[in-house]
């Protein structure tokens, strides 16, 4: 007897084969029954017909960068609402574990701020408080770089031995509690300050326990081409598989650009036995923080001297000439915030204009009153970004983190992608400009990134796999997340399963947490 049987479904595996209709039956937590339509299907509690649906495996987003969100109710359903049911976390240098020393005042502080309670240290005792809470859908994690050494130094720009064994140490104990691999940030204090060195010898640790390595870049402008080859050289002295992370090249001097980095990974993946992959999100705009654009002493002392350094009269043509020099195009830049009404939405460029002062200085005001303002900013080729979504190694990517709607305000304001990368991915690039077919579209986001993370049993329509399945209504898929309106749930999923539990139903959200914390070295 099956707890649940649809019928009737147009089926895309994930494998990329041609969809078939088809059944699927779901027994517990799994797939326990997949058959064509002529079939004799066995007894169900449940039956779905789903004539006119698609179905498929849940989808996974690679790229989330904290797992603080899911504290708050609700944390996942602008994910389910695009057919997500698996996010791994813990990207770009920043994971919520394991927090060594020198890591913990700053972690107060944001629990402070967000109103979470901050009571653990290592990944496992993280993991024990999400199995506690309960999740809505599957999540992974990597261990950031940046957490790290964040944790491990008190002097960002002075490393020792001393601080490079614990960290190698407090790696290979998050590995062994169950991290996928290892992540970097290397535009971000503190990760931007370390050595390729430190790097290689971190990331064969993650090797060693079968991780992989994921990596936002130390450039995604002028030196993208230095900064892949760093990536490659770490991916081929650590050993270990890298995934280029939210992949780019911003700024129209480097225009045209990915198709050549393509051509350099498709080089590296034929020479080597680590291979190499990205992912990357569906939007020529990138979401980061402000601070990024600024030079980066300013960050060396660590945020909490930023105001000070800013405060200094000269420091303006300092940072205006910095502007010139990396050729910022500030009327595509801007604000988002809820916190601060006179500048939201409006570019830092008209800021300027309306306040009568130069770029500089209204960069240095805001960052004095937040060092941590968002900010859009629309520096990517259409082109290139075609060129990296249908290339057979890409995996689509949020970039976001879970950004709960019942979430405080002071959390900040997201990036579209956050509600609608997927959507938007199959909107535009399947259905409205035919760029891809919808099962190599739906394999990109399926058993691609489930085989690159070793994520076993996940992301196929096969009998025995968790039973992360979605129904689409082909039809109705809308991302209908916007820039100025970023908020708003995707449509198109009209029931979606994660490990057999029915957490959208007929377009609803169930109050269920069917998700499961997925350890790397517990997976079966
Ligand atoms: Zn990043």
């Amino acid at each position: 007897m099956l707890d649940v049987l649809i019928k009737n479904a147009l089926i895309y595996d994930g494998s990329g084969a041609k969809p078939y209709l088809g059944m699927v039956g779901i027994t517990g937590k799994n797939i326990s029954f997949v058959a064509d339509a002529q079939a004799v299907a066995p007894h169900a509690l449940k039956v779905i017909e789903a004539d006119g649906l698609l179905l498929t495996p849940g989808f996974i987003d690679t790229h989330a960068s904290t797992g603080f969100g899911y504290f708050y109710p609700h944390a996942a359903d602008h994910k389910l609402y695009q057919g997500i049911t698996t996010e791994i976390f813990g990207n770009c240098g920043t994971s919520p574990a394991p927090i060594l020393p020198h890591l913990v005042p700053t972690m107060q502080k944001l629990a402070e701020n967000l109103q979470f309670t901050f009571d653990w240290h290592t990944l496992d005792e993280y993991f024990n408080r999400l199995e506690t809470i309960g999740v809505q859908f599957n999540v992974a994690t990597l261990t950031g770089h940046s957490t790290l050494r964040g944790g491990a130094l008190e002097n960002w720009t002075q490393t020792s031995a001393r601080a490079q064994q614990q960290m190698e140490e407090a790696l290979l104990a998050s590995m062994q509690e169950g991290s996928f691999g290892l992540s970097t940030g290397l535009i971000y204090a503190p990760g931007c300050f370390a050595t390729t060195y430190e790097i290689i010898s971190l990331a064969s640790i993650a090797a060693q326990q079968g991780g992989v390595y994921a990596s936002h870049m130390r450039d995604e402008r002028d030196k993208l081409e230095e900064a892949i080859e760093e990536t490659l050289e770490i991916g081929e002295k650590a050993g270990i598989n890298v995934l280029v992370s939210h992949l780019k090249a911003a700024e129209k001097r480097n225009f045209g650009k990915i198709p050549k980095v393509l051509k350099r990974l498709e080089d590296y993946n034929k020479r080597h036995k680590q291979q190499a992959f990205i992912d990357v999100y569906p939007y020529t705009a990138v979401s980061t923080k402000l601070r990024a654009f600024i030079p980066k002493h300013f960050l060396e002392g660590g945020l909490a001297a930023v105001k000070t350094k800013l405060a200094i009269p000269e420091v303006v043509a300092e940072i205006d000439a910095y502007i010139i020099e990396r050729d910022y195009e500030l009327s595509q830049m801007l604000i988002i915030s809820n916190q601060y009404p006179e500048w939201e939405g409006k570019t830092v460029d008209l800021i300027a204009k309306e306040t009568g002062k130069s770029l500089g200085q209204v960069i240095c005001d805001i960052l004095m009153r937040d060092t941590e303002m968002w900010i859009v900013y629309h520096c990517i080729d259409p082109a290139d970004i075609d060129a990296a979504i249908t290339w057979p190694r890409a995996m689509i990517c949020t970039d976001s983190w879970s950004h709960p709607i019942n979430a405080p305000t002071r959390i900040g304001v997201p990036h579209p992608r956050s509600y609608g990368a997927f959507t938007q991915f199959l909107y535009d690039y399947v259905l409205q400009r035919n760029l891809l077919t919808f099962q190599e579209a739906v394999r990109k986001i399926t058993s691609l990134p489930a085989s690159f993370f070793g994520l076993t049993n996940r992301g196929l329509i096969k009998k025995g796999y968790r039973a992360d399945v979605v129904l689409f209504n082909k039809g109705k898929i809308r991302p209908n997340a916007t820039y100025t309106n970023p908020c708003r749930l995707s449509d198109g999923v009209e029931h979606l399963w994660v490990n057999g539990g029915y957490i959208i139903e007929n377009g609803h959200i169930n109050e269920l947490t069917p998700g499961e914390v997925l350890r790397k070295n517990k997976m079966e």
